[in-house]
């Protein structure tokens, strides 16, 4: 399968997929995609998309909490 952005060939990988909610920040491991090496575009199937809101929306307990420190660029010293 080609990349629609740079016409690359993409390779099946296991990725991880990240999503902001509000002031949360949510990270699935170990999701399956198709991961161009050229670009970085991924695409994920419309099964993998559905099971991923799942695991999100359902609140299912994590596996892990990392903690993310956030800093302003414009504010830093
Ligand atoms: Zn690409």
């Amino acid at each position: 399968m080609k990349c629609n952005i740079c016409g690359g060939l993409m390779n099946e990988e296991e990725t991880t997929y990240t999503l902001q909610i509000e002031d949360k920040f949510v990270m699935i491991e170990n999701v399956p995609a198709k991961v161009c090496p050229q670009c970085g575009e991924k695409l994920f199937s419309p099964e993998v998309v559905e099971r991923l809101q799942m695991t999100i929306w359902n609140n299912e307990k994590p596996e892990k909490t990392i903690k993310t420190l956030i800093f302003n660029y414009k504010k830093a010293v």
